[in-house]
């Protein structure tokens, strides 16, 4: 794959045919996929996907942890369901982590990712540290197959995910940067967190929004190119920083537009690389 090789997050759904050859219809070959229904999790299902995704030619570049029950509805929605800091469905959540990770190795990819929530700021909170065993337990999980794990940004501060990632200690924890996230939850200037973790960053999302006026209370997500990341200085900061992985647009709305709005972030980028 070229380095800074265009592509597009998608959800594979019941029918990853079809998902895959809209991808090939926008013209790019990477995508990052969502995690894919229980049928393809395991058994037969595993080769029959490995195969729908080797017969479409594109590579998948990421797969994303999703659990049963979460909802971005709104920040404090986030707070209480997303990913692996609520406690009530940890050890489940843990235990399908592990299923999506071997079958990523199964299908060949190397990065799985997820957002696993709003990590606590204070070191000292038990949740932190539980977070933190559980996190060293998934990497030296991904290790046996060389495999990384990827934070997806945005629930917290570049500062806290930093002093997080240093904390888990462990040389394959990753990080998925997506600067729009960082605006929407209002964790702080994107370009400089880029900065900040840019030797984690093994993924990206190419996705723009606009700050809310109100703390917490979700900003906008915008095409990209029409919010405040600044899209040219992102793709800058990441030839900067040395990033080579793809750039995977991100467009999280459905139906027609969301095609329109990808099609137009692919000219753009198309532009700045
Ligand atoms: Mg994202």
């Amino acid at each position: 794959m070229e380095p800074l090789a265009i592509g597009v997050m998608i959800g594979v759904g019941e029918n990853p045919r079809e998902g895959l050859r809209k991808v090939r219809e926008l013209g790019v070959l990477t995508a990052q996929m969502g995690c894919p229904p229980e049928k393809y999790l395991g058994g037969e299902g595993v080769a029959e996907l490995k195969k729908i995704i080797s017969e479409s030619g594109i590579a998948i570049t990421t797969v994303f942890c999703g659990y049963a029950g979460e909802s971005y509805a709104d920040i404090p929605a986030v707070r209480q369901t997303v990913g692996l800091v609520p406690r009530n469905t940890r050890a489940e959540r843990l235990a399908k982590t592990r299923a999506i990770i071997e079958f990523s190795n199964k299908i060949g990819v190397k990065n799985v990712a997820a957002h696993i929530g709003f990590i606590p700021e204070d070191r000292s909170d038990p949740d932190y540290q539980e977070l933190v065993k559980a996190l060293r337990d998934i990497c030296d999980f991904c290790a046996k197959n060389a495999q990384n794990f990827c934070l997806e940004t945005g629930q917290e501060t570049a500062e806290v995910l930093h002093g997080f990632i240093r904390d888990v200690n462990r040389g394959n924890l990753k990080v998925n940067f997506d600067p729009a996230n960082m605006i929407l939850y209002g964790s702080g200037e994107p370009i400089a967190a880029l900065n900040m973790l840019g030797k984690y960053v093994a993924g990206v999302h190419c996705k723009d929004a606009l700050w809310s006026s109100e703390k917490g209370v979700f900003g906008q997500e915008v095409p990209l190119g029409k919010g405040q990341v600044g899209i040219d200085r992102f793709v800058g900061t990441l030839k900067s920083i040395g990033y080579k992985g793809p750039l995977t647009i991100e467009r999280e709305i459905g139906g027609e537009q969301q095609t329109k709005d990808i099609q137009e972030a692919i000219k753009l980028l198309q532009s700045l690389s």
